[in-house]
């Protein structure tokens, strides 16, 4: 196993121990544990490009650089009305990147219909999410961002799908997505 195979190994490892928590919207059920039937690597539709630093950039110098609606999600923690995000009838492969510093953060192949009104995934693209706990709600949900800039992606569920049984339930204001044919966009920094 070479480091980066090692490496993935480990991200991909990392999915099981999300702690996650009964919800309305989260029923209870065991933690289910990754499959290791599915290789990070296949996941990926565009190369993978070279790690940068993480991005520190203003609140100023973002709102020039996204609208005021991604601004409000990715940066404020919003939600986005169910229902609203054109992504939701994105079937074409490609590359789902950070609305604001373009990290890839999904692959069309792990998109599902979920039925909840956002977009969703059954796993991020390995090592490009960071989590957190966030006790907005009252009870504990579990909040992911893009490593990169630390823009809010959305929260995950124990609802999903095999073979990770997890939901990404993301804004579609916080990503933009890149046909398979197209080249990914320039890491902003
Ligand atoms: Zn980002």
């Amino acid at each position: 196993m070479d480091r980066r195979s090692f490496l993935n190994h480990l991200a991909w490892a990392s999915l099981a121990p999300v702690a996650l928590s009964a919800s309305a919207c989260n029923p209870s059920r065991s933690t289910p544990s990754a499959s290791s039937s599915t290789a990070p690597d296949t996941l990926w539709v565009h190369a993978r490009p070279d790690d940068l630093p993480a991005l520190q950039m203003s609140s100023e110098e973002w709102r020039s650089v996204v609208s005021a609606e991604e601004y409000e999600i990715l940066f404020e923690a919003g939600t986005e009305p169910r229902g609203s995000s054109p992504l939701l009838k994105e079937k074409r492969e490609g590359t789902y990147v950070c609305a604001a510093c373009q990290l890839p953060l999904f692959s069309s192949k792990t998109k599902y219909e979920s039925g909840t009104g956002w977009p969703s995934f059954w796993a991020p693209l390995d090592g490009q999410i960071d989590t957190k706990k966030d006790m907005k709600l009252g009870y504990p949900r579990t909040e992911y961002h893009c490593k990169r800039c630390g823009g809010h992606q959305g929260h995950v569920f124990e609802d999903g799908p095999e073979p990770t049984g997890l939901r990404y339930c993301n804004n579609g204001l916080a990503l933009d997505f890149v046909p398979a044919d197209q080249p990914l966009p320039a890491l902003r920094s």
